[in-house]
């Protein structure tokens, strides 16, 4: 250990199909074992354990809760099957299943936000626990640490808002003393609010919080360990000619995930920014594959550099007449987006009418709507709102692209096909956004990967 004391620390993030099961965690292991860097490991739920968990939130028969605890119980027993010694660790996890249950018969009575986060943060318990025990029978000594104690958030549940700093103070008191002698193994993606109740930053946030992590403990890097080997230049489950992207600037990356890359979470790069950790993407089922290395770097950026997807898109029209040569309009709109703690992401406007989506970086754990009886009722006051959905956000990430000529007939020649429902571009010189029907959004991904990309 102690020859790699001076080398900065490094944070390893293995996402849900990297512990899905006894081999994907071996895998994950001999990742961390092969770099002694690796001080923290963060883990999301096995894979396919949180939508289960949070099918349990919605409240249930009890014939369908006992069907959906017995599919936690299949997942997490199968790894618990293939260990030496397992005793302990099946009362252990016997232990979490038995307290899903009774939050789980608890959400049949009446469910609430905060009652679903404390549900849903059972699938990192688990991993974290079952990965423990996979390492010490491996005889490497690692501790398990509940993240809880460090990730201080706000209470908005299922859609927790972290305070860095009250998570900097803590890590640096409870948790960087012990990664001096351990390995420690933490949860992603929970944390707890100010009276201790546990909180979620929202699906897909264990990315999050490996990076929040990182900056905390003034790391050298953050691994994010996943299922492909890299950021591609379009999702390849869409597109299976897309190519890996081996460098990336982080704000190439960040309008990447913030449109739907869902490779990293939305936010995953804000601390990653702020402390300038570079921030590498790969495979933990083939790591020899290398990956992708996000950071701060600027030479040659391309005009075209990748295509994200968003979808389950809602545009909102608002049409007033009172919007003729009239002000103030959209200040009033904006103001009750923002009582509503929405914030405004595509945007158009018109003399008499202004046509915007909402910003879904950060969405709630349960996947609940954004937009609610209570927004409509407001802005119905103030003018007649028309509600399309089913779209889905279509954007062009790339550098310069305001600055470039042409870059209109590239895109918009390929698409002549499609219907495009809304158009924005010149705000960022980094992307070029489109609306478009959500049954055309992959062949539109796929015609303009194939204009653009191949
Ligand atoms: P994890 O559980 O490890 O966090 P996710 O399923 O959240 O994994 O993210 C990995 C998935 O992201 C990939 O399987 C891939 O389908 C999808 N994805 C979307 N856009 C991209 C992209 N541009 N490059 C690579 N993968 C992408
Ligand atoms: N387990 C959580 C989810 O499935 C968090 C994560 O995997 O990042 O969304
Ligand atoms: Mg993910």
């Amino acid at each position: 250990m102690s020859n790699n004391s001076a080398a900065p620390l490094r944070v390893a993030k293995f996402g849900g199909t990297s512990v899905a099961d006894f081999d994907a965690m071996n895998r994950s292991a001999d990742i961390i074992l092969a770099n002694p860097a690796v001080r923290l490991v963060v883990l999301s739920a096995s894979a396919g354990v949180t939508n289960v968990l949070v099918a349990l939130s919605e409240g249930n028969e009890a014939e369908r809760r006992a069907y959906y605890l017995d599919e936690i119980r299949r997942i997490q027993y199968s790894i618990i099957d293939r260990l030496a010694e397992q005793t302990v660790i099946r009362e252990e996890i016997d232990r979490m299943i038995d307290n899903i249950a009774m939050l789980a018969e608890a959400a049949g009575l009446a469910t609430s936000l905060a009652l679903t986060d404390e549900l849903v943060s059972h699938g990192e318990l688990m991993s974290t626990l079952l990965f423990v025990e996979v390492l010490r029978q491996r005889g490497v000594a690692a501790a398990w640490f509940d993240v809880r104690k460090v990730m201080r958030t706000n209470d908005q549940f299922g859609r927790a808002e972290p305070d860095s700093h009250m998570l900097k103070a803590q890590t640096r008191t409870l948790l960087l003393p012990r990664l001096e002698s351990e390995l420690v193994i933490t949860q992603g993606f929970i944390g707890s609010e100010a009276k201790g109740r546990t909180t979620t930053l929202g699906r897909g946030g264990s990315d999050y919080t490996a990076a929040l992590l990182g900056e905390a403990l003034e790391a050298g890097r953050i691994d994010i360990w996943t299922d492909v080997p890299g950021i591609y230049t379009t999702d390849p489950r869409v597109v299976p000619q897309a190519k890996r992207i081996d460098e990336i600037s982080f704000e190439e990356a960040a309008e990447m995930a913030t449109f739907g890359a869902k490779i990293l979470h939305p936010a995953t790069l804000l601390p990653a920014v702020r402390s300038a950790i570079p921030v590498f993407v790969g495979s933990s089922k083939d790591p020899g594959a290398g990956g992708t290395l996000v950071y701060n770097h600027t030479d040659n950026p391309p005009l075209f550099r990748a295509l994200a997807l968003r979808r389950r898109q809602t545009l909102l029209t608002l049409h007033s007449l009172n919007m003729l040569h009239a002000r103030g309009f959209l200040a009033e709109v904006f103001n009750i987006l923002a009582r509503h703690a929405i914030s405004v992401d595509l945007i158009t406007t018109s003399e008499v009418s202004v046509a915007l989506t909402m910003d879904t970086t950060g969405s709630t754990t349960t996947g609940a709507s954004l937009l609610t009886q209570a927004l409509l009722t407001e802005l119905s006051s103030l003018c007649r709102v028309e509600v399309e959905e089913d779209l889905a956000l279509v954007a062009l990430i790339g550098n310069k692209l305001s600055q470039a000529c042409g870059v209109g007939k590239e895109v918009f020649g390929v698409l002549d096909p499609f219907n495009i429902r809304l158009i924005c571009y010149g705000a960022s010189s980094h992307n070029l956004c489109l609306l478009v029907p959500g049954g055309d959004a992959e062949q539109v991904v796929r015609t303009l990967h194939g204009a653009l990309f191949d």
